[in-house]
């Protein structure tokens, strides 16, 4: 039984299991599953409803090769043994960080980051917020998936605790703020740059490339 109340949207579901979510927003959602029994179920009985098309395609007439593309498509590589979950840190997160603690590096305020991963395609970083801070009012060219890892942080659309997901496009303007208690730890995926409206803040994209 879990608390989360904010969760993974459909689309992203779908997109996630085709695999076609950028690299960020994979690790989100996987972190997102591992602590959400609803979305995880979900997620099995769309698993589910697949095999019940595998099984009905058995004595179909399918293109000569549509059959071994599909089970092709099912025979992945077995990954090796995951990490564990460490801390507040869900499996997925651990096997950014190759097992290790967060690096953290602070940018100002209190607040610290460590970028996991970025390119063009978007950045996946951890956000270490302490209570009652905010991190700088910015919009998005992209979508932005942030989950909480530890703590809980509020702006316009609601309060966020460990689980909830918060879905952000390229309409809104937010700037969470940390709540009391632990500090708020997050896991920040973007498929695209921020843009922040302080001058500051801007100057500083480039540096810490968020
Ligand atoms: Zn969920």
């Amino acid at each position: 039984m879990t608390s989360i109340r904010h969760h993974i949207s459909d689309d992203m579901l779908d997109a996630y299991r085709d695999g076609s979510v950028p690299h960020g927003f994979g690790v989100v959602i996987a972190a997102h599953l591992s602590l959400c029994d609803q979305c995880r179920a979900r997620q099995e009985a769309q698993d589910m409803v697949g095999g019940a098309f595998l099984q009905r395609a058995e004595g179909a007439s399918l293109r000569p090769d549509a059959r071994e593309r599909m089970m092709a498509a099912l025979d992945l590589p077995q990954p090796s043994p995951p990490p564990r979950a460490s801390g507040v840190f869900p499996a997925a997160v651990m096997r950014e960080l190759g097992g290790r603690p967060p690096r953290w590096r602070m940018l100002g305020g209190g607040i610290r980051q460590q970028i996991l991963s970025a390119d063009s395609d978007g950045s996946l970083r951890l956000l270490y917020i302490p209570p009652g801070k905010a991190v700088p009012e910015h919009g998005h060219h992209g979508r932005e998936l942030t989950l909480v890892l530890q703590g809980s942080f509020s702006d316009s659309a609601g309060s966020f605790h460990r689980g909830d997901v918060e879905t952000a496009n390229a309409e809104v303007d937010h700037q969470p703020l940390a709540g009391d208690g632990p500090p708020c730890i997050c896991l920040a995926a973007t498929d695209a740059p921020l843009r922040f409206h302080a001058l500051v803040p801007r100057l500083l994209q480039p540096i810490f490339r968020i």
